[in-house]
């Protein structure tokens, strides 16, 4: 999440630090021409199993063995799929490929987490990070290349927005890291969370998201638990209840300040939908399922939320929302210190700010915790994932006069 930079130029300054460049698998590069065939990391089971059924004429259990092939065995080539029989391979070669992003380069951090530089396209790369922390390995997945949505603190927002990325894209990078780590989904679990936190607003992306979130929570897919894959918006009221109709992961929610008028400075969405309306939208997502809770992220600013007044706000307001949902804890509140980026006007909260900030929400009886700065080496902390942005103005424009009209993804 940073100013934008030429591929090329980018790849010579990592290579300078000591990344290691990374050779794409067999079968698993950018083809460079587009390409009629349908790609099946585009499709989560149902999509498949249509497939298979409609175009195919096969029955719909093939879908659920090529699933296994590509997301437990990392295969993306038809002729390796043993258990499928030879003019069926020669069916998928005609009307379908394995087409997964391109790792350009990776760079592992002193403490042990990694980030990989992915192409998306000839022009456009992004980032995901994975962290791991005692027996859990979370991977930070994007979702748009940019963002258009233009939050004051935020990197990404520097660059504009260019375009979504699609469901093989979002799932793409999910299985780039998983293999690159050796993950086996139901032996050896390395991911056992996805945030998708990285570049972008899910929600403006909704269709691809949700299918790509589909394929993570599948026991054919990755197998993670509803509640171990999280979806953080900066608050689109009308997708959040969407999502509570079609999906069941974790909501995380940007908040970054407990009343309007800083938060519209902060986050300028919240023009649209204000602090109000974004609560009850959550108290909505809440209610749908017993027990469930939604994190608020807080980006702590020296001198610009992170104040008592600040945090006695929030607490009312958290404390209200566990009020709404009725029960203890409902609200989860997470800190997180600014990292600072080339050209912002913020900056990070001193230590004891944060602190005390905490200290405040912990006697108001808010759960609250502190992010921990991780990949600090290799610049993989949060708001600092770089992506490639190209022809970004005249798209960024149109994006925010669709946004400006109503419209979203
Ligand atoms: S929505 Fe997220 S990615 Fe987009 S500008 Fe705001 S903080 Fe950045």
């Amino acid at each position: 999440m940073t100013a934008p930079r030429d591929t090329a130029i980018d790849i010579a300054l990592l290579d300078a630090e000591g990344v290691r460049p990374q050779v794409a698998a067999a079968g698993a590069a950018i083809a460079p021409a587009p390409d009629a065939r349908t790609n099946i990391f585009d499709l989560d089971r149902t999509g498949l199993e249509d497939f298979f059924e409609q175009k195919l004429g096969e029955k719909r259990y093939r879908a659920h063995q090529v699933m296994k092939w590509i997301h437990h065995r990392y295969v993306t080539d038809f002729d390796q799929m043993t258990d499928l029989g030879k003019a069926l391979r020669a069916k998928l070669h005609e009307h379908a490929v394995v087409r997964a992003p391109e790792v350009l380069l990776e760079k592992p951090s002193a403490d042990g987490t990694i980030k990989w530089l992915i192409g998306m396209d000839p022009k456009n790369a992004i980032e995901a990070v994975y962290i791991p922390d005692k027996g859990r390995g979370t991977l930070c997945v994007s979702s748009q290349v940019g963002c258009a949505l233009n939050c004051s603190f935020c990197s990404t927002a520097t660059q504009g927005f260019n375009r979504n990325l699609t469901t093989s894209e979002v799932i793409g990078q999910v299985w780039v890291a998983a293999r690159q780590l050796g993950n086996l989904p139901h032996q050896r679990r390395r991911l056992t969370n996805v945030v998708m936190m990285g570049m972008g607003e899910p929600l403006m992306n909704f269709d691809n998201v949700v299918r790509a979130m589909n394929i993570m929570r599948d026991d054919l897919g990755y197998g993670l638990a509803n509640k171990r894959v999280t979806l953080s918006t900066s608050g689109l009221v009308p997708q959040i209840d969407r999502l509570g109709e079609v999906c069941d992961v974790s909501l995380a929610v940007s908040l970054h300040a407990p009343v309007d008028e800083l938060r519209t400075e902060l986050v300028p969405l919240n023009r649209k939908y204000p602090i109000e309306m974004l609560m009850e939208a959550c108290v909505r997502y809440a209610l749908r399922k017993k027990g469930a809770s939604v994190t608020f992220e807080y980006t702590l600013m020296k001198g610009v939320n992170d104040q008592p007044q600040h945090a006695r706000e929030l607490a009312r307001l958290m404390r209200r929302f566990d009020n709404a949902v009725q029960m203890k804890d409902a609200a989860k509140v997470n800190l997180i210190p600014f990292n600072p980026f080339p050209g912002t006007r913020y900056e990070r909260s001193p230590e004891e700010d944060i602190r005390a900030f905490q200290k405040l929400l912990q006697e108001a009886r808010v759960l609250t915790t502190v992010r921990r700065t991780r990949g600090d080496d290799i610049d993989a902390a949060c708001g600092q994932l770089k992506g490639q942005v190209m022809d970004r103005t005249r798209r960024q424009s149109e994006f925010r006069k669709r946004l400006a009209a109503g419209g979203g993804t």
